[in-house]
């Protein structure tokens, strides 16, 4: 039976989860799967609760769990608490604590929604993009790292770019895997003609693409060159692999192309469980209000479908129920145009659940 740890976390992340986790039931029973839910906290309402963002039990049961469905966590009641106390770092040290090397953000414009982006409609019309990012090395973790003065009128601040061979290795082969169940292709994503680090990277991704993944399409680029191209032909984009600064960058642009952060859903894998939530987060200004857009939710609980338990035919199941709800009218208040049917979260919910 897989085990899920449900988060939901603070503010609309409590809304939005509790909407996946009706739709999670219900597509376990379609396809014959019973889960086993357990439910924690982690945020604020934990540091309400036991005094800190995240407790030794909620890292034990996330560990003992196949993967863990999050909401978002933080608000405004626990803004000015000491650094090591904020509902942030909760989320940060869970991610640590699973080891996850590998950040997905997926950049899907659906054709009901094309023109709310900012790009024209033929421009973005059938994006579908994996953009796989390194998340746990790079210049954010490197050594050694800091700011230093160097006489009396300057201080010198550095960071470190490295990556080992095994670290590359992991997050191409989660990227290349991931291509052979979309449209086979890579596009790896590095500054090779400046940095050494970024040499290894390219040798590396070419070495093991060609010692176990020559049936999947593989293309360099520079990042230079990668952020105009996606923004110039986003529609010939498939699975984009980088690195955790370049990746940080190349998946917002990815996600802009979309139009709505309550669209967007994340998986980050590592090496003792995965975590899948919204890319969004707790959205104080409209929590408690029912208006929350619970996609981004929903489509992260069908990315766990696919990647944590190789349920791909269900996970297909959600994302075309949600493309018919879109295509019928239906809109939660972000995504909403004239003309089309304004629902609150509950009903969208609901909505998305009739069409599995
Ligand atoms: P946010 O993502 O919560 O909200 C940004 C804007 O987008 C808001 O206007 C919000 O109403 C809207 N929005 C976001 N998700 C939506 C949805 N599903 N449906 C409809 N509208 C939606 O970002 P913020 O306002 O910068 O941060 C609010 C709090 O969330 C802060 O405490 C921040 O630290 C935290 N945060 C948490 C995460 C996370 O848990 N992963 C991520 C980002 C921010």
């Amino acid at each position: 039976m897989p085990r899920i740890l449900v988060i939901p976390g603070d503010g609309i992340g409590i809304e939005v989860t509790e909407v996946s986790v009706s739709i999670l039931k219900a597509v376990g029973e379609k396809n014959g799967v019973e889960f086993t839910l357990e439910r924690e906290l982690l945020g604020g309402c934990a540091i309400d609760e036991h005094g800190v963002p995240l407790t030794k039990e909620t890292i034990e049961k996330a560990k003992q769990s196949d993967a863990v469905l999050l909401g978002a966590v933080g608000g405004p009641k626990w803004e000015n608490l000491d650094h090591h106390l904020k509902p942030e770092r909760g989320l940060l040290e869970l991610r640590k604590q699973l080891d996850t090397y590998a950040n997905l953000r997926p950049a899907i414009v659906y054709g009901a929604l094309a023109d709310a982006s900012t790009l024209k409609r033929e421009v973005v019309e059938g994006v579908d993009i994996m953009v796989v990012r390194e998340l746990t090395s790079g210049i954010y973790f490197g050594h050694p790292r800091g700011t230093e003065r160097i006489n009396d009128l300057e201080n010198k601040a550095f960071n470190t770019l490295n990556y080992t061979t095994s670290e590359i290795e992991r997050v191409a082969k989660t990227a290349f895997e991931i291509a052979r169940k979309r449209k086979n292709k890579v596009t790896s994503i590095d500054k090779s003609n400046v940095l050494e680090s970024m040499v290894l990277w390219r040798d590396t991704v070419t070495e093991i693409h060609k010692r176990e993944f020559s049936d999947v399409a593989l293309e360099h680029l520079y990042v230079d060159n990668a952020a105009m191209q996606l923004i110039r032909r986003p529609a010939d984009f498939d699975v984009m692999l980088a690195g955790n600064m370049f990746g940080d960058i190349i998946s917002d642009e990815a996600a802009q192309l979309t139009g709505s952060l309550g669209m967007l859903p994340s998986a980050s894998i590592g090496n003792k469980g995965a975590i899948y939530e919204p890319v969004h987060g707790s959205a104080p200004d409209i929590a408690g209000k029912g208006i929350a857009n619970p996609i981004a939710s929903i489509l992260s609980m069908a990315m766990m479908m696919r990647y944590s338990f190789d349920m791909d035919g269900a996970a297909a199941q959600v994302e075309e129920a949600v493309t018919k709800v879109l295509d019928k009218g239906c809109r939660t208040s972000d995504i909403y145009e004239e003309g089309k049917t304004r629902v609150g979260t509950e009903e969208m919910g609901s909505l998305i659940l009739n069409e599995l």
